[in-house]
């Protein structure tokens, strides 16, 4: 079997530990963060979530954050 080289090019750049340590709500990372296996309660402002629910939503914000940021704002501005 012969995988085409650009199989790979999909993958997306989330480290899966990051995700479910970091806080869906505001963006706290730690892994005090995940007190369970299944829990998820934020050190920093005390929000608590599912763990797999708040990977999930950390996942969907990266991958669906916009590239076109380097438009810039006042970057061209006289
Ligand atoms: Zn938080």
């Amino acid at each position: 079997m012969h995988l085409c080289p650009s199989a790979g090019r999909a993958v997306v750049r989330v480290d899966p530990r990051f995700t479910s340590q970091a806080c869906s709500q505001c963006g706290h990372t730690c892994r005090e963060n995940r007190v369970s296996q299944s829990r998820f309660v934020c050190q920093s402002r005390g929000h608590t979530a599912n763990a797999d629910h708040n990977a999930a939503l950390n996942i969907h914000a990266f991958t669906e954050k916009p590239r076109n940021e380097s438009r810039g704002v006042g970057h061209s501005r006289p």
